[in-house]
């Protein structure tokens, strides 16, 4: 078992998720059992409760843990499911300690940041380990070096480095060249200082690996090897690229990858096997049309808000040798005046999740419109609840139709809570999380779509359809194509007669990768290519 530490230098947002996801890739090209991790130093449990312009998407996982955007980059590029364990936070960690300290399990010791919550991060590193046999686990350090509160994970790791040696741990460190625009010259000083920063908490990075806006000179990579220790060979470039899919190429170019395993003693033998990879990238590079799509939602300032769409897009056209433009619309500015404007010339709609009350008149318009004007449209979680609410008002003629989450007093509560959800008062992890099974209705849409009776989808919402109301609109012509059995919830409903209307109460872009696009998202951008040559 060997490990992987990534932290980051200089500034933040330099793309560590990326460069630990195509490391990741690179190594299971090479046939290695790899997974990843991220610790976030943050004192929150988990950013579920986070604003996502705070923090952008909260990524799902299969377990139902609500996770950082990154996890979503591993499962993607990896083609793996990650688990409530890959993603760590201090809260997380303290909550454990504070649990285990009330219970009085200290014996009368005063609990400390070292020993105590640097051996239960240890154990955090390495528990994936103690379950799978993994070659090579990845560990994304969040933060940048420098931030008080990633201190005691730089110590752990360094402790983890000491006890298991250098054969076994090893330190990459991201940073950024900074480029000066008015002497045209690239700057390594902040790279030298922030190496400087890691080497005083007594870790010595192993790889460097540099984002830079220009390529680096010979002679300018020799310097930041002289200033910081590290060996020419694992000076890496990471030049800028239109598409992070380019990454995991230009890592290997690089040959991030052998200097890994040569670091770990471990052999090289021939090339990683990127076939399927790269033939997504080319047809990704070369598309022979451009699909235009609105995206309606109410944080489309923070494009992150919605990573996990926009990555499924992109891989579901890519594959289709098409490229996606997606329309950010803020959902609070469509009225029934500019409507007509703003979604004009798109060929499809996506209507996002979301919580709480702002901006729902906007969504409910843009429905109306795909709706009436054959448009194809995806409503997901949030964005299908208000399809059956519009549906509800404008075709069963319910004008005060809704969902009691917005209007808690509709006489017409299409959506609503389950019985057993009204007495929740928590916040935190309290909403249906994780995956689900989903029956799919033989000879609908849904069924053409996935072409199997029964998958499994990733749910985060409190709401439901309610099944009170089921009948009118299966006679009216909304369709329930998809069930969660056990509890008979409706999970997909579908419009009869129209090329593409689904909305689906799970998010379906949780489940989409790179070499595996998801069939809903395929048959959606299938949809859109037919409307606008249609
Ligand atoms: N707010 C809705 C609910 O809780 C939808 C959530 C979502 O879109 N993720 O049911």
């Amino acid at each position: 078992m060997r490990y992987i530490f990534i932290t980051g230098g200089v500034v933040s947002s330099l793309g560590k998720g990326i460069v630990a996801a195509s490391l990741g890739k690179l190594l299971q090209a090479r046939g290695y059992r790899v997974t990843i991790q991220k610790f976030d130093p943050y004192l929150n449990v988990d950013p579920g409760t986070l604003n996502p312009y705070e923090h952008g998407e909260v990524f799902v996982t299969d377990d139902g843990a609500e996770t950082d955007l990154d996890l979503g980059h591993y499962e993607r590029f990896l083609n793996i499911s990650t688990s409530r364990d890959h993603n760590v936070t201090t809260g997380k960690i303290y909550q454990t300690i504070l649990e285990r300290e009330r219970k009085g399990e200290y014996l009368g010791k005063t609990v400390q940041v070292i020993p105590h919550v640097t051996d239960e991060i240890k154990r955090r590193f390495t528990l994936l380990a103690q379950r799978e046999p993994y070659d090579i686990v990845i560990t994304e350090l969040g933060g940048t070096v420098g931030d008080i509160e990633s201190l005691p994970y730089i110590e752990a790791a360094r402790q983890l480095h000491y006890e298991l040696g250098p054969l076994r741990v090893i330190f990459l460190h991201l940073t950024l060249i900074v480029y000066l625009e008015a002497t045209r010259e690239l700057k390594t000083k902040p790279t030298q200082h922030s190496v400087k920063e890691l080497q005083q908490a007594g870790v010595q990075p192993d790889i460097l690996v540099c984002r830079t806006a220009y390529p680096l000179s010979r002679e300018l990579r020799a310097k930041i090897a002289l200033h910081t220790n590290v060996p020419r060979n694992a000076v890496i470039q990471a030049l800028d690229v239109p598409t992070i899919y380019q990454v995991p190429f230009q890592l290997r170019k690089e040959k991030l990858d052998e200097v890994v395993l040569r670091r770990f003693r471990l052999p090289v033998r021939g090339e990683p096997d990127l076939s399927g990879w790269g033939t997504f990238l080319e047809k990704l590079q070369n598309p022979q049309a451009t699909l235009r799509i609105a995206l309606v939602g109410k944080y489309v300032d923070l494009h992150d808000a919605y990573k996990s769409i926009q990555e499924a897009l992109i891989h579901a056209a890519g594959w289709q040798a098409l490229a996606v433009e997606i329309g950010w619309i803020y959902s609070g500015d469509l009225t029934a005046d500019n409507l007509e404007r703003r979604l004009r010339g798109y060929q499809g709609i996506i209507v996002a999740p979301g919580f709480g009350e702002r901006g729902i008149a906007g969504k409910i318009l843009a429905i109306q419109y795909a709706r009436q004007e054959g448009l194809p449209f995806l409503g997901i979680c949030l964005g299908m609840q208000m399809a059956v609410v519009e549906f509800a008002r404008h075709v069963l003629g319910w004008a005060e139709a809704h969902s009691t989450e917005i209007q808690p007093d509709t006489p017409y509560p299409v959506i609503d809570l389950m019985p057993e959800q009204r007495t929740v008062t928590a916040k935190g992890g309290t909403m249906r999380l994780g995956a689900y099974p989903c029956e799919i209705k033989r000879g609908t849409l849904a069924w053409r779509i996935y072409q199997k009776p029964l998958v499994y989808e990733r749910h985060r919402h409190r709401y439901e359809f309610n099944n009170a109301y089921r009948a009118a609109f299966e006679e009216a012509g909304l369709v329930v194509s998809g069930r969660y059995p056990e509890k008979d919830l409706v999970e997909i409903v579908e419009l009869r007669g129209h090329p593409f209307f689904v909305g689906v109460q799970f998010h379906p872009e949780f489940r989409s990768r790179v070499e595996e696009p998801h069939p809903l998202f395929k048959a959606f951008i299938g949809a859109a290519a037919q409307y606008s040559s249609g």
